[in-house]
């Protein structure tokens, strides 16, 4: 059973990033408000993500930590369990690849921790928390060496943790989120990205939360995008072309809620910028795309998030034409 964990862990944690932002999804699924993450050593020594949401009894914690346990789907819609895919993976691949430990507290219940190393789960046992949960991963990879080797520096693995959390950040511009870096011991580390819980509609709270990411300069230079067609909504902001960027760092898509990196996504925003950017300039945007799950395979690869659209052609062409139609708007 731990071997086979083991070969499963692989396929959804393949970084300390990885690792992040299932812990970070998790939060927020349990509806919390803030999301505060630490981070020591790149993620290789420690990474504690702590939340404000609906916690989990302590007669549910050995649950959470069981391969395909899930709350959230009931199984009764195979549908559905496609659509989430990969459900009830996260935790005990992290288990079979650190040293986890969950520490909760469900309204009307006393808090309790479990702890879980090697694939080995310990028993339940009393803890002090307010409220929330704090999931710590320790010492990911200990137990595969081989897999330790592939990370990179601790550099490069916080500089992934950032781009990780700035996403799941831009996604959920009602929801407070500070990432530390716990590296050098004692007091509150260093925070290295902290955006706290925007306010006001959805367009205010992504404008304002767009000005945290990616900076005042680029929520001041960028169009509204609001744009439907047979089914799929597009929302978001797109930045006049005098914004653009030498890379594709400032490109922030989502599908239904969840941070993508997709091909056929990204080549309809070049697209949309063919007659406004030179070639080796990329356009900068936040792009929210909504559509009946039915829609959209967002599972194609649990750590790839990649997509796949069951029309491609509607919505690339929802993109290029709502942004180059504001694009020629704004008479840039
Ligand atoms: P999934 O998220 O696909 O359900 P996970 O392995 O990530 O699977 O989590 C297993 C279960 O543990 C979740 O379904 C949820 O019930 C519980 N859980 C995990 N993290 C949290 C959290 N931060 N707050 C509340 N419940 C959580
Ligand atoms: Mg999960």
């Amino acid at each position: 059973e731990a071997a086979i964990n083991r070969i499963a862990a692989g396929e959804v944690v393949e970084r300390p990033a990885s690792a992040v932002k299932e812990l970070v999804e998790n939060a927020l699924d349990a509806g919390a408000r803030r999301i505060d993450i630490a981070i020591a050593d790149g993620g290789k020594t420690l990474i504690r993500v702590a939340d404000d949401g609906c916690g989990i009894t302590p007669d549910q914690l050995p649950l959470a930590l069981s391969r395909h346990a899930t709350s959230k789907i009931d199984g009764s819609d195979l549908l559905d369990i496609h659509s989430f895919g990969f459900r009830g993976e996260a935790l005990p691949s992290l288990g079979a690849v650190g040293r986890l430990s969950i520490t909760s507290r469900a309204g009307g219940h006393d808090a309790a921790q479990i702890t879980v190393s090697g694939g080995q789960i310990g028993p339940v046992k009393p803890a002090a928390l307010t409220r929330g949960t704090v999931v710590e991963l320790r010492d990911l990879f200990y137990a595969t060496p081989a897999r330790l080797k592939f990370l990179r520096t601790d550099r490069a693995e916080m500089q992934a943790i950032t781009d990780t959390v700035k996403r799941l950040a831009m996604a959920e511009p009602f929801v407070g989120f500070i990432l530390r870096d716990v590296t050098e011991k004692g007091g509150e580390g260093r925070v290295t990205f902290r955006a706290d819980p925007e306010t006001g509609d959805l367009f205010d709270a992504l404008h304002g939360r767009l000005a945290t990411v990616l900076g005042a300069e680029f929520a001041e230079n960028s169009l509204k995008i609001n744009a439907e067609r047979e089914g799929f909504m597009l929302t978001g902001y797109a930045a006049l072309p005098t914004y653009s960027r030498g890379s594709a760092v400032a490109q922030f898509l989502f599908v239904n809620g969840r941070p993508v990196r997709d091909k056929l996504l990204i080549g309809a925003l070049k697209g949309a910028y063919f007659d406004f950017l030179s070639r080796d300039r990329h356009p900068a945007a936040a792009l929210f795309i909504e559509c009946d799950p039915h829609l959209v395979d967002v599972n194609v690869h649990p750590a790839k998030s990649e997509v796949r659209f069951r029309d491609p052609g509607i919505v690339r062409g929802l993109i290029v034409s709502a942004l180059r139609h504001a694009l020629a708007e704004s008479g840039h």
